[in-house]
């Protein structure tokens, strides 16, 4: 009986039955069905939430600076 690898489902890739690699016909093949398998097994649903996804300036506090308060408000200059 004819064993098609089911990685790479080649007619003409030998599997075989007592090998290692069974039913696929090298460990390539047994890898990346393993490898899909695993993708499939451990994709989340719905959008991810990466850095792209925070707007630029949502955390810039660079106005924030010490160092120009004192500008801003006048602080220094008080009772002029
Ligand atoms: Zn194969």
């Amino acid at each position: 009986m004819k064993i098609t690898c089911p990685g790479c489902q080649d007619p003409s890739a030998t599997v075989k039955r007592e090998g290692p690699f069974f039913p696929f016909c090298s460990e390539r093949c047994r890898n990346g069905d393993l490898q899909k398998w695993l993708e499939e097994g451990y994709s989340v649903p719905g959008p991810p939430v990466g850095p792209g996804d925070i707007e630029p300036g949502q955390f810039d506090d660079t106005r924030f600076d010490p160092n120009d308060i004192g500008d801003d408000f006048g602080i220094g200059n008080l009772g002029n």
